[in-house]
């Protein structure tokens, strides 16, 4: 039986429109048609009342949610439990993201994902191996006890995933040009992150692969007069997509509105990097045996050093518009089409039109999110 979505307003590529009916069959959206298609008047109907109706959320850095730090679990019910936190603010496919630990447990969490995979675990993508291959000059809050070098003997572990994305940040500057051309050429998005590389060594990983920046401006060697750095590679070259946390605390807003000058905003994308708070009132939490607080949208540790963020996405969006004074659709965009491209998934996620996935997002004006459906099924379904 098919369902018809009818009274959203849609995002579309031409921008929202009215009057049309979204025609969703076995997980993908079958068509969106005027009301009077005839498809449409034998499935089952639903109403939407006038609200928004976007393509689902893509967060391709979430560390945890729901109380659950995917570190400390790295299980499938642990993926379960982010994926359900996330999903009440809008998030309808996510990477999770495991922080620098040791290799086994990197294969653990891999494994776990896999699994996750199989079970059908609504919305998860694949995995975010966010280290343990960073440079210990930029380590934020990754144990420095864990990081390393990226030598050939991890290759097999880190493109084990089967049947889902991987994506590994990592620091140029700790492994090979050549590692990177090798990784990518496997399949895995690599991104760079937590990494003191010179412009050089920047521009040199861009032509073997790389085409990511983790959370830009945040441990990465700063823009400076006479030193790109990797927030100059970044900005100067027009096709790596970065991932922003727009929570207010992780970068300024007018860094982040002169950063969206630098290139096409289609190659920036809202990342939450959110910690277990996400979902919770928890003011507080242990990320490898130190305590975390939370204030606001950001954590911070014992020091004050960021710690990833407390933020859903729903909130990102919001913030892209009144902070970055971005447009409603493209603040949508920079959750959703831009981070399937990034991913390699532009095929079949990020957009609402006809054989793509039938992942949505209900909210109102505010983007308090209403409704979601993940393949079609509604959180009602499957949470
Ligand atoms: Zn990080």
């Amino acid at each position: 039986m098919s369902l018809a979505l009818t009274n959203g307003r849609i995002l579309r590529e031409s921008g929202f429109t009215e009057g049309e009916c979204v025609l969703i069959e076995n997980g993908r959206i079958l068509d969106v048609v005027a009301p009077s298609d005839p498809r449409c008047r034998s499935a089952v109907r639903r109403d939407l009342g006038g609200a928004l109706l976007l393509p689902g959320f893509i967060d391709s850095q979430v560390n945890g949610g729901g109380g659950v730090l995917f570190n400390d679990a790295p299980d499938v019910e642990a993926i379960r439990a982010i994926g359900r936190a996330h999903r009440r603010f809008g998030t309808t496919a996510f990477m999770p993201t495991l922080i620098s630990a040791d290799l086994e447990v990197v294969a653990r969490a891999i494994e776990a994902v896999r699994a996750a995979l199989l079970a059908r675990v609504p919305g998860v993508l694949g995995i975010h191996i966010e280290g343990p291959f960073l440079n210990v000059a930029r380590k934020g809050v990754h144990d420095p006890a864990k990081l390393r070098e990226l030598d050939a003997s991890a290759l097999g572990l880190l493109t084990s995933l089967r049947g889902g994305r991987t994506l590994v940040t990592l620091a140029p500057e700790m492994t090979t040009p050549d590692l990177i051309e090798q990784l990518v050429a496997a399949g895995v998005v690599v991104s760079a992150g937590h990494t003191n590389a010179s412009y050089a060594e920047m521009r040199v990983a861009l032509d073997h692969g790389l085409s990511g920046f983790t959370h830009l401006f945040n441990a990465m060697s700063q823009l400076t007069g006479r030193e790109p750095g990797a927030v100059g590679a970044a900005l100067d070259d027009p096709s790596s997509w970065c991932g922003i946390i727009v929570d207010g605390a992780h970068t300024d807003p007018v860094v982040l509105r002169i950063a969206l000058r630098c290139k096409s905003h289609d190659r920036f994308m809202l990342v939450t990097d959110a910690m277990p708070g996400v979902g919770t009132d928890n003011g507080s939490f242990e990320l490898q045996g130190r305590r975390i607080t939370v204030r606001g949208y950001a954590c911070f540790d014992e020091d004050g050093r960021l710690a990833g963020s407390n933020i859903d996405m729903a909130s990102c969006v919001r913030n892209a518009v009144t902070l970055l004074g971005l447009s409603l659709p493209e603040a949508v965009r920079m959750a959703s089409q831009w981070p399937a491209e990034f991913l390699g998934l532009a095929h079949e996620l990020g957009r609402i039109a006809r054989g793509y996935r039938a992942n949505l997002v209900l909210a109102d004006e505010g983007l308090n999110v209403l409704e979601t459906w993940i393949d079609g099924r509604d959180s009602g379904e499957t949470v």
